[in-house]
């Protein structure tokens, strides 16, 4: 009987929590409204969360005819979150406090392009350090340090990655990285990551099914149904970019032909071009560059444009799979190579899926750019903690670390 008041009690928090957090600033009545929590449960939670400092008055809005309310939200100030992107290039460390403002950041590149997972670890928890550091924040002003990486991660009772691209086989990296920090830590593939800050704060926001598709260099998704992240039995779920694309086609890095992810990942898309170039090399020093440079010579390079157009439709055709498999209401395309196809060639891609989807899933979807920017990942992991306290209403320290529920991102 009394653990369950102090589940409903747990659960009472975690909603009130999740709705201020990913809703706009509201007052006890509109709490009560959107939650459908008696008034009296509203006042007792919110001032539990208030004298603990979760929760402040974000000031008055009037009431027609009586007294102003006064409006709530979660306090940006009650902890920081670190925030790491460890990428396939580099590490990118950031710490933000609760409204997801950035306080500083840290870059540091990876030495080798098949980065040893010790290296890694190394690197994670010396930027960790620095990061704290030049924000001056303490381990006790941070709720918890997320990671977003590449390769998929099985959430166990301890976060493991398989990276086969890259040549890690089940990496214990919670588990390395423990005897570094105090910490919380929480790990998820950088796919995931930049899924989650989209459907919070960007074009998935108020969307309750939705694909995330992240193109870099690699290519990957994350699908939202009901407002959660669909993971499938260990966690890989939303591998897209090795999906088939064509039966037997170009090598992909993941050892096998013809993956979406050879044809319009960014190292896809610029060795198609360098092979239409008849072998000559793409000018720029790195991938960005280089695909840049592809986008600048389409004005008045008939073989640039001719990749390009290719790209689209490759992609476009991939976006099809999507709406007939999911059925989202959106389709959001993000990555630094997403960003940088998807500005120039969204209405190809758009008409390349139209032409391949179902055409009433396809007509309850939108096709749009993500609008978090090219660097998400970051803050993206940097919600992991964040999902947490909301999952459990309170801290990780100060519900004594218990399992966590999974929190809808979906208010
Ligand atoms: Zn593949």
């Amino acid at each position: 009987m009394k653990q369950t008041v102090r589940d409903l009690r747990r659960h009472n928090r975690s909603v009130l929590l999740s709705t201020l957090y990913l809703g706009d600033p509201q007052s006890r009545q509109d709490l009560s409204q959107a939650t459908g929590l008696s008034q009296g449960t509203v006042s007792n939670v919110v001032g539990e969360l208030t004298e603990e400092g979760l929760v402040v008055e974000a000031g008055l809005v009037d009431s027609d005819g009586g007294r102003p309310r006064t409006l709530l939200r979660v306090n940006p100030g009650y902890r920081y979150v670190v925030g790491l992107d460890v990428g396939e290039t580099r590490v990118r460390t950031e710490v933000f406090d609760l409204s997801m403002r950035p306080l500083a950041t840290v870059d540091s590149p990876l030495a080798s392009t098949r980065p040893d997972p010790d290296a890694v670890v190394r690197q994670v928890l010396d930027s960790l350090n620095a990061v704290m550091r030049r924000a001056s924040v303490g381990p006790d002003d941070v709720l918890g340090v997320g990671i977003g990486v590449f390769g998929t991660v099985e959430q166990g009772r301890e976060a493991t990655v398989y990276a086969q691209t890259i040549g890690w086989d089940a990496v214990p990296l919670e588990r390395m990285l423990r005897p570094g920090t105090t910490l919380p830590i929480y790990v998820d593939n950088g796919a995931k990551t930049l899924g989650q800050a989209e459907m919070w704060f960007g074009a998935g926001r108020g969307v309750g099914h939705a694909v995330i598709a992240l193109v870099g260099s690699g290519v990957g998704a994350a699908v939202i149904t009901n407002g959660t992240i669909y993971r499938g039995a260990t966690s890989s779920a939303g591998e897209w970019g090795h999906t088939s694309l064509v039966f037997d086609g170009r090598r992909c890095r993941c050892g096998s032909r013809g993956c979406l992810e050879a044809y319009v990942g960014a190292e896809g898309v610029l060795d198609r071009y360098r092979q239409a170039r008849g072998g000559r090399p793409v000018p720029g020093e790195d991938e960005e560059s280089a695909l840049a440079s592809l986008l600048a010579s389409a004005a008045t390079s008939k073989v640039a444009a001719r990749v390009l157009a290719e790209t689209a439709d490759f992609l476009g055709a991939g976006i099809a799979s999507l709406v007939n498999l999911f059925n989202p209401e959106r389709i959001v395309l993000a990555g630094w190579a997403g960003h940088a196809l998807g500005g120039r060639l969204l209405p190809r891609i758009r008409a390349a899926a139209a032409d391949r989807a179902l055409r009433h899933p396809f007509g309850q979807t939108t096709i749009q750019l993500g609008q978090l920017g090219t660097d998400a990942v970051a803050l993206g992991a940097a919600t992991l903690p964040v999902a947490d306290l909301l999952a459990r209403g309170a801290s990780p320290a100060e519900a004594g670390r218990r399992p966590p529920v999974r929190v809808s991102a979906h208010a």
